[in-house]
């Protein structure tokens, strides 16, 4: 890459341990000694912001959410100041500044904050005066000055979205796997590292279960066009671009296969079958930002239908106690849910163009004796909603059938 300014983000285990801060910082000074200028956004220490978690939850049953984010964001300083610390060291300049500091303002809704502006001018001025600058990731202040939180993960999107404000050449997100794979290699040990993948595909990666990149910093990467290179801190080595499709290229029909057992499904029985009584469910979750994701409603029978959706498991508490108010409301049958659930989908560019890429999925999993729950589609995905306990065996059976381990 010739001169310019790259935003280099590094996970909790990138920072897990003194020893890991130097190896960061020796990096991180090699490459300003290439000549860029270099924006860092960090990760708390490890598993700090689980600790702090439960340290909350050590002393309250329902931490407020100010003080939760308040608590949370600690964690991110602590690894910032270190790590300006060693780069110190190293013999340059370093500054760090919180989410706060460095201008990333949010909404108000604390533990998922959105970013709505960034006003960079602050780490401008440091840039230009010299300094590596680290920023705290993960936060920011609310447009009514609390300090807040962007959601687990978040300090991927603060690392995109500062690419993005800065013009950033390259926005390089280290962490502790080399890439975006073709399969969770834990579950497939015989998954390919891509070495690059649309902002489309990406996004359906992690919003079904990737655990590479958030799925927020995906669409910011995809809004401003940011390309973005996912790779190891332990390795250095080259890992996967993220960035827009390029036409000429030929494409894979499928790209990857994914999991996630982080949902629950939920029912509504027997709800009234006419206008508005979709709406009226759906936006009771979202007013409390419970986060529906697949949504299935039968063909009615004597003017009644089952709503059925999945939600993260987080939110469970939440969307129960708001089914029961429906429920009522509504005057529904009644309700189920179902947590022992998983979801397995395809992913890829080329089922646009290729029909048949379903069907074949349906017929991998039934020779497979996997019953299928519920099933949703976009253009480049198929998910299937699958028994817990099924969701490894299908992926692997899903990656030999589509032959992913082959180039
Ligand atoms: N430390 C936060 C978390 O563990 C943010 C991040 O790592 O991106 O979720
Ligand atoms: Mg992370």
């Amino acid at each position: 890459m010739a001169s310019g300014l790259v935003v280099q983000k590094f996970g909790g285990s990138s920072v897990a341990d003194p020893e890991r801060i130097r190896a960061v910082a020796e990096h991180i000074v090699r490459t300003r000694r290439q000549g860029h200028d270099v924006v860092v956004v960090v990760s708390a220490m490890g598993k700090t912001t689980d600790d702090l978690l439960r340290l909350a939850h050590d002393v309250s049953q329902a931490p407020p959410a100010r003080e939760l984010d308040m608590l949370l964001t600690s964690g991110e300083r602590i690894s910032m100041a270190l790590l300006c610390m060693a780069i110190v060291e190293l013999g340059e300049p370093a500054i760090s500044f919180t989410g706060s500091q460095a201008g990333i303002v949010t909404d108000t809704t604390h533990g998922k904050a959105k970013i709505i502006e960034i006003r960079a001018d602050r780490l401008r001025e440091a840039i230009a005066a010299g300094n590596v600058v680290v920023v705290a990731g993960f936060q920011g202040v609310s447009t009514s000055s609390a300090i807040t939180t962007l959601g687990r993960g978040g300090s991927d999107t603060t690392a995109v979205a500062l690419a993005a404000a800065l013009k950033a050449d390259a926005c390089e997100i280290y962490t502790d796997v080399s890439g975006v794979f073709t399969a969770d290699p834990r579950v497939e040990p015989a998954a390919r590292r891509l070495a690059r993948v649309s902002y489309d595909e990406m996004l359906e990666m992690s919003a079904t279960g990737g655990r590479v990149l958030a799925l927020r910093s995906v669409e910011f990467a995809r809004n401003h066009g940011v390309p973005v290179h996912v790779r190891s801190s332990f390795t250095w080595e080259p890992g996967t671009w993220v960035q827009d499709e390029e036409p000429s290229m030929e494409q894979a029909i499928i790209s990857g296969v994914t999991h996630d057992t982080s949902e629950a499904k939920f029912t509504i029985e027997g709800v009234p079958d006419h206008p508005g009584i979709a709406a009226r469910v759906f936006r009771s979750l979202a007013e409390r930002s419970v986060n529906v994701d697949m949504i299935v409603q039968n063909v009615s029978t004597n003017d009644l239908a089952d709503i059925s959706f999945t939600a993260p498991k987080a939110d469970l508490t939440e969307a129960l106690g708001i089914i029961d108010a429906l429920v009522v409301e509504l005057q529904a049958r009644g309700s189920r849910h179902d947590a022992a659930i998983g979801r397995v989908s395809l992913v890829g560019a080329g089922m646009k163009t290729h029909p048949g890429v379903a069907a074949k999925m349906f017929e991998v999993l039934a020779a497979e004796d996997i019953n299928i729950e519920m099933i949703s589609t976009s253009t480049i995905r198929v998910s299937c909603v699958v028994h817990e306990d099924n969701v490894e065996r299908a992926v692997r059976a899903l990656h030999a059938a589509f032959e992913l381990a082959e180039v």
